[in-house]
């Protein structure tokens, strides 16, 4: 490998260079907000709401100010509060449990499947009791999870079902666009998502007028018309400029997420030939997005440090489970309740992965993996 390559970092995410391929359009659309300093729901805001709803097969998007927002209000809309349980991955990020908690339910978590690291169906109905009120299943790492097989439970047992897309923009089960398959579908546009905004940033979308209703009085504390409060809410809104950003990179998120897959593609290609490297798995019927590339290894720190001497970002989602959080000590869970999901705690590393990653980035990843990879 030649000196002037390894000096230069393969970054985690390339936001700048994203962004240099949108400015012009990104200054125009900021200007024209300043100009009329409409920051607070201004026309950008509508649009955007309009175009996701199309993009997603939705009837509805409503805006909110980020991703935990989007899950908290959407299970507040569905009436779920104090006394009732939800049932979600202990594989996400904490947001997702944070979002339940919120409302003053209860999280109750159920372990992966060792091959899609997507919440486990056959492992669900053990997790429901009478204070069951919905489900969220967590579409990770932007691959889709078992939707046919969650909403069979979900309506069996009449719970709700709210889809944590945050990592999966545009990923499509058997054809159709995740958020859009269950009661309320929740995204966040935290800048380093599929499609980020220029800070924070969220949206619910659903098929249902009056949820969509209750999310939008929800968002802006209860009231459509100013100073006339219909419900108690909160200030949950999406910025003007967030909605602007957002509407101008809408339009590129097929063709990067399609570099994503690409991308994916060519590391399980070289990286699969390891046997020690375990490479990630796309279900049948599923379309993944590549919101992160996780691999397995056995020697993580190993890699980790080979990776940092030859100057490539890497990281770990997540290091530690839900249940072992000291912020969820309060649900009694222990070692050993979520096997899959400690074992994989312990094991995976996220790889770059965006868009504009090269050929010969990717080449500099795969060989150090290669070099170093346990026997
Ligand atoms: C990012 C994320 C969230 C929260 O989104 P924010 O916009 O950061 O609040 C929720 N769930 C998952 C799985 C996420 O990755």
């Amino acid at each position: 490998m030649s000196a002037t390559l390894t000096a230069n970092v393969v970054p985690f995410i390339d936001l700048p260079a994203q962004f240099r391929s949108l400015q012009p359009e990104i200054d125009r659309e900021l200007a024209s907000i300043f100009a009329s300093a409409a920051f607070i729901v201004g026309p950008a805001v509508g649009q955007f709401e309009e175009a996701f709803a199309r993009y997603v097969n939705a009837k509805h998007c409503v805006t909110v100010s980020n991703g935990t927002a989007a899950l908290h209000l959407a299970l507040l809309a569905l009436g779920i509060g104090p006394g009732d349980e939800v049932i979600t991955s202990a594989n996400t990020f904490i947001a997702t449990a944070e979002a339940i908690s919120f409302t003053g339910a209860t999280p109750r978590l159920v372990d992966v499947d060792p091959v899609t690291y997507n919440m486990d169906p056959a492992k669900i109905e053990q997790a429901i009791t009478s204070k069951t009120k919905a489900i969220i299943p967590v579409h990770l790492y932007g691959q889709p999870v078992n939707m046919d097989a969650i909403s069979q439970i979900a309506r069996k047992h009449n719970l709700k079902l709210v889809e944590d897309a945050c990592q999966a923009h545009g990923a499509k089960y058997k054809g159709s666009r995740v958020g859009s398959m269950s009661d309320v579908g929740c995204f966040s546009f935290y800048p380093g998502k599929n499609l980020g905004a220029a800070g924070d940033g969220g949206a619910v979308v659903t098929n249902d007028a009056g949820i969509a209703e209750k999310i939008r009085l929800l968002r802006d504390h209860g009231s459509h018309k100013k100073y006339e409060h219909q419900i108690i809410g909160h200030n949950f809104r999406l910025d003007t400029v967030q909605a602007a950003v957002l509407k101008v990179k809408l339009p590129h998120l097929d063709s990067w997420n399609a570099a994503r897959r690409q991308h994916a593609e060519y590391y399980s290609r070289h990286l699969s030939k390891v046997p020690t490297i375990v490479t990630p798995s796309v279900a049948t019927d599923c379309e993944s997005v590549f919101h992160l590339y996780i691999v397995q290894v056995s020697n993580r720190e190993k890699m980790q440090q080979a990776l940092r001497d030859a100057n490539i970002q890497n990281g770990i989602h997540y290091p530690i489970p839900i249940h072992l959080q000291p912020a969820y000590r309060e649900l009694g869970y222990k070692t050993g309740d979520f096997p899959v999901t400690e074992r994989l705690a312990g094991r995976i590393l996220s790889l770059p992965m965006y868009a504009e990653l090269t050929e010969a980035q990717q080449d500099r990843v795969i060989d150090v993996l290669t070099k170093n990879a346990s026997a």
